[in-house]
């Protein structure tokens, strides 16, 4: 899709405004699925928290991938949205075991992440199908907020205490069908991801009715010109190799799955806000759009650089700007960027705002969230309405205080 489609969109739709291209979400798709064309039984699972409009999910589930949930409300959209629940994965993160139980009674996929739980669940339910999320240890993130597979990281079950999980599983004699790694976002170094396999095949060897093995995402996608990106066909190529060695060694043909987020649906996104105020100060011009971290927070929370395309004057000469947000708190999109030169009125858009944008959002300031709108065939469908002042009110109890005098 183009400047001019997301311009008439911004114009038939109103800004603040978020943009899917359906096409780009596809050929990411299948440009994974080509890559690990060589591995017999491959499964994307789709990690939800990323974007998870229900039209957003139906499309997925039409191309053929399965979920990944971190929550059970998440597994109740994806149940809503159509999916089997045996192609729902509930990965959760120090969730209490009442809501693992309750997610797998609706026939979903549990993957558990620590012993106590593990245990609990094992010693209850012994014939339930169970994964169980590694912890290899291995700092692959690109940024500490993100890297999740490090000695002091939260998630996983340290492979370290590798020992005491096979005797839980042993003395429950639970039945354990998966092993699942999930290293952290941004995979730069192919080496370092193969590393990382290495230690879940060697886990996995300590069981013995696994049906799959669950290499979690982290895929880096490129967020500004030139930006790298994790290699996708080369890991297709190294990994595939491997994997199947491994499932030659372990006697079976296991499923191998990925459950990428940010990958599918990061570059299909844009962001289109309107410029109300273009503020000239001694030493920097600011552009002040009408929005702010209520509606897109990565710049703020993870210092990411979103590029920003002033598709009203795309021609224009390029300058210097401070894109900010109309917060009132400090909320810079972008510091000193060079952008088309930028009227009061312009529409800017900002791209790779397919992932963890949207489903971040808030209304802090009492702002409406933006509407949605897929592009679809050459066609703008809304996914989601701008919010209403009603929206700011459901819920909300008005104190009923008898008077007493
Ligand atoms: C967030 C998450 C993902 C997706 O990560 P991306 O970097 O968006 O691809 C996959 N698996 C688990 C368990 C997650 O928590």
């Amino acid at each position: 899709m183009q400047g001019k489609d997301l311009l008439q969109l911004a114009d038939q739709f109103g800004t603040p405004l978020y943009v899917y291209d359906a096409e780009k979400i596809q050929s990411q798709f299948n440009r994974l699925i080509k890559a690990f064309s060589k591995v017999e039984k491959l499964r994307v699972n789709y990690a939800m928290k990323a974007l998870s409009n229900v039209s957003i999910l139906q499309l997925m589930k039409d191309m053929g991938a399965g979920l990944d949930t971190v929550s059970i409300q998440e597994v109740l959209l994806g149940l809503h949205a159509g999916f089997e629940p045996e192609r729902i994965f509930y990965t959760p993160n120090g969730v209490s075991l009442e809501e693992i139980e309750e997610v797998y009674a609706l026939g979903v996929q549990i993957n558990i992440d620590n012993l106590s739980i593990l245990e609990q669940f094992g010693t209850k339910h012994p014939s339930v199908p169970v994964c169980i999320r590694i912890n290899p240890h291995v700092m692959a993130g690109g940024n500490t907020n993100i890297s999740v597979g490090h000695i002091d990281s939260k998630f996983g079950i340290s492979i370290h205490q590798l020992p005491h999980l096979v005797r839980i599983v042993e003395n429950t004699k639970m039945n354990i069908v998966g092993i699942h790694m999930h290293t952290g976002s941004d995979i730069l170094d192919i080496e370092v991801f193969l590393y990382a396999a290495e230690i879940l095949f060697d886990a996995a060897k300590n069981f013995k009715n696994l049906e799959f093995l669950d290499f979690g995402s982290g895929f880096k996608v490129p967020y500004k010109k030139d930006d790298i990106e994790t290699d996708i066909e080369e890991l297709g190529k190294k990994l595939s190799k491997r994997f199947n060695a491994f499932c030659t060694e372990y006697g079976k043909d296991l499923t191998l799955i990925f459950e990428p987020g940010k990958f599918l649906v990061s570059q299909a996104g844009f962001f289109l806000t309107k410029v109300n105020v273009v503020k000239q100060t001694t030493s920097t011009v600011f552009a002040g759009v009408d929005s702010g971290f209520n509606h897109l927070i990565r710049p703020m929370l993870y210092g990411s650089q979103h590029h920003i395309e002033n598709i009203s004057n795309p021609k224009g000469k390029e300058r210097f700007y401070s894109v900010v947000g109309y917060i009132c708190e400090t909320d810079t999109f972008a510091n000193n960027r060079r952008i088309a030169e930028i009227k009061e009125g312009d529409i800017l858009s900002f791209h790779n705002a397919g992932a963890y944008c949207f489903s971040m959002s808030s209304n802090y300031n009492s702002r409406f969230k933006p509407a949605e709108v897929l592009w679809l065939n050459g066609k703008g469908h809304l996914i989601r309405a701008h919010e209403k002042f009603e929206d700011l009110l459901q819920n909300q109890i008005p104190l009923q205080i008898e008077a007493t005098v």
